[in-house]
């Protein structure tokens, strides 16, 4: 049978997200989803909408939603770009800030697995820096490097390792001529967000998503912060590809979980206290936990995270593994509810 597929998508390795199993029910502790709901105002947002509305188009360029990041932000609207996931606002980067012939685009070994792909589907050239031996993100390597721009993971993911802002902030500085994307999609657990640098710094792109600290991953949106020229670089790519990224409903839902921060900063507490409480028990257990600064944990142990990945999976609890040199020592779980932790526990304690 002739295969209409083009050469070029052949030749594509795909992200793969993780597992969203159907056959039963799992304690689901892998793709770091919030275990609180979307807040209050985001559910009345999403009941009392309109369905009618829906036979329009929405607003091209969702300027409502973008005014109510920009208040909670404290930006304005020219600083704000609202996409379908912060994984769309991150493609569009690709396309938005590097050519095919130019120095490409840099990230670490260990990091969002999704910036690869991005940039081999739209054939920008990389550079791969390698975490230094204890995870944290190697930032003199990056400043020695010829690159366009870097995309860094803060706090990074799957480490959970974060970046404070005053290091950010010298690390931009020493870096004028290439532009910083800033994924933030863990921020919320971390609290030093470079959101307050996009003043001070033309060449700082920071993203967001709402799928983990706003509790809104089925929803589909995450934006990007920075300057007015990288936001209509954004706005141009997006226009060439898709000029209604953010549907009608996400719009509203959206706009009323960023006005709930005072719901969300409860939940974020509750997470971080967890975190903390968790990590405590893992290493007691024998495995090697980095402190993280998101609302994951990154646990290497002797046996190996195959070994501990597969005997979870038995046992009803779902973690992410990566079989890879660097990675095959570790899982990532992200942290539950106190009630699910408790459940990873206990299964963890009966195979070890
Ligand atoms: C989850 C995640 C994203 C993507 O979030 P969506 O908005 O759901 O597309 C981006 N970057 C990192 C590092 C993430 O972990």
């Amino acid at each position: 049978m002739k295969s209409f597929l083009s050469e070029f998508i052949s030749s594509l390795t795909p992200y793969t997200a993780g597992e969203q199993p159907q056959d039963r029910r799992y304690v689901k502790l892998n793709t770091n989803e919030n275990p609180y709901p979307p807040s209050p105002g985001a559910e009345e947002a999403l009941r009392s909408f309109d369905g009618a509305k829906l036979r329009l188009y929405p607003s091209p360029n969702a300027d409502a939603l973008r005014d109510a990041i920009a208040r909670a932000e404290g930006v304005e609207r020219e600083n704000v770009f609202c996409g379908n996931g912060s994984d769309e606002v991150l493609a569009l980067c690709i396309p938005a800030f590097f050519d095919k012939e130019g120095e490409g685009a840099a990230f670490a070994d260990i990091t969002y697995s999704f910036y690869p792909v991005f940039c081999d589907f739209f054939s920008v050239p990389y550079r791969i820096v390698p975490l230094k031996e204890d995870y944290t993100m190697d930032l003199a390597a990056f400043s020695r490097l010829r690159c366009k721009g870097i995309l860094l993971t803060n706090p990074n993911a799957p480490t959970g390792i974060g970046i404070n802002r005053d290091t950010m902030d010298a690390f931009i500085a020493e870096n004028p001529d290439k532009l910083i994307i800033a994924d933030e999609a863990y921020m919320g657990f971390y609290g030093e967000s470079a959101v307050p640098l996009v003043k001070k710094y033309s060449n700082l792109l920071v993203v967001k998503t709402f799928s983990k600290y706003y509790a809104l991953a089925g929803i589909r949106c995450g934006y990007a912060v920075g300057n007015p020229e990288l936001i209509r670089g954004l706005f141009a790519a997006k226009d060439c590809f898709n000029s209604y990224p953010v549907d009608a409903l996400c719009q509203a839902v959206c706009a009323a979980a960023v006005s709930d921060a005072d719901y969300y900063a409860a939940a974020a507490e509750k997470v971080k206290s967890e975190r903390t409480r968790l990590r405590q028990e893992l290493v007691k257990l024998g495995f090697f936990v980095p402190e993280s600064a998101a609302n994951f944990l990154f646990a290497g142990h002797p046996k190996g995270g195959e070994f501990i990945y597969r005997g979870l999976k038995e046992r009803g609890v779902l973690v992410r593994f990566w079989n890879t040199d660097k990675l095959k020592n570790f899982c990532r779980i992200t942290v539950g509810t106190p009630e699910e932790d408790d459940a990873l526990l206990s299964a963890l304690r009966e195979m070890l």
